[in-house]
């Protein structure tokens, strides 16, 4: 049977917007050393536009934008989202493109006027081993200062052009951050961006630890890493790339919309797509488990 307080601890978390999949992990959530959190799409808005783009040679921002947007044309990434509304917004003509193919954690390939062009970030770069010019180069540490992503365009092995992306902190990711502190709770975080992004939103939330540049298959290692040292470990995530660190996670908690993947692989489901319900759940969990005493 189930225990009577933990039966009133699921109600109450259902009224809160919690979805409790697994008791064990609610009951669990009291006594949490560490919660790690996706950075883009659950501390940040994850909704991306492009700021400036830099070109090489004779290259013009608007054919950079053009050749972008017909790569993209297949992705679901917000980066390609992004580049597609940039290149709306400029009205240029998109390029046909065939053979789209994502390239997990890296970026996208497709074959355009019989060449093949990537678009994809630093972790891409590192895989083609190309060599990138000062030009793109000096624009990537400027906008990584800002605490902007970039991404490139390589075309025939050669990067020919960089856009830098910005993303917004949300609002609630503040006072998470500060809540958890509170309640003694160590604050990490776990992204597939570019150390110098990674680090900039960290500093502005005051969180303790940062796990950048780290590719989907690598994410759950993370984890693991955090709970060799003894840490009771929680993991919060939105998207199909978090689900292996959703399952690893002595506690998964996938927030909001999140992808179909990222629900079946959490214990705790967080309805509102709201941050602050951690900081809820950790304090119910810690509020039933008085009561049981
Ligand atoms: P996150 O962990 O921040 O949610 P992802 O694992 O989805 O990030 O992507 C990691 C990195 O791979 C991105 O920051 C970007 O550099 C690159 N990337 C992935 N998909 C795309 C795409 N469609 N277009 C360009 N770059 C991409
Ligand atoms: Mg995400």
């Amino acid at each position: 049977a189930i225990p009577l307080v933990v039966a009133i601890n699921t109600s109450l978390a259902a009224r809160n917007g919690m979805l409790v999949r697994d008791r064990i992990a609610m009951e669990q959530a009291r006594d949490l050393d560490t919660i790690v959190f996706d950075k883009t799409g659950t501390l940040t808005e994850g909704e991306q536009g492009v700021v400036e783009i830099e070109t090489v040679d004779d290259v013009t921002e608007d054919e950079a934008l053009a050749l972008a947007a017909a790569v993209e044309g297949d992705s679901e990434h917000m980066i390609a989202e992004a580049i597609r509304d940039a290149s709306d917004e400029r009205g240029v003509a998109v390029q046909n493109a065939s053979g789209f193919e994502a390239i997990k954690g890296r970026g996208v390939r497709a074959s355009v006027a019989g060449e093949t062009v990537y678009v994809g970030g630093p972790n891409l770069l590192a895989q083609l081993d190309s060599e990138v010019p000062s030009e793109l180069t000096e624009f990537a540490d400027r906008a990584g200062e800002n605490a902007q992503t970039v991404v490139y365009l390589v075309r025939d092995e050669e990067p020919i052009a960089a856009f830098s992306l910005a993303d917004v902190i949300r609002e609630e990711s503040y006072r998470v951050v500060d809540a958890l502190h509170e309640l003694g709770i160590e604050v990490a975080m776990l992204t597939g961006d570019s150390e110098d992004v990674a680090h900039a939103v960290a500093e502005e939330l005051g969180i303790d630890t940062v796990f950048a540049e780290i590719l989907p298959e690598d994410k759950d290692k993370k984890v693991s890493e955090l709970q060799e040292q003894g840490k009771l470990v929680a993991m919060v995530g939105d998207g199909v790339n978090d689900a292996p660190a959703l399952t690893r996670a002595d506690i998964g908690i996938a927030i909001g919309s999140g992808t179909d993947v990222a629900v079946q692989s959490a214990d705790i489901i967080l309805v509102q797509n709201n941050p602050l319900d951690v900081v809820r759940l950790v304090k119910l969990s810690k509020a039933s488990y008085r009561k049981m005493q």
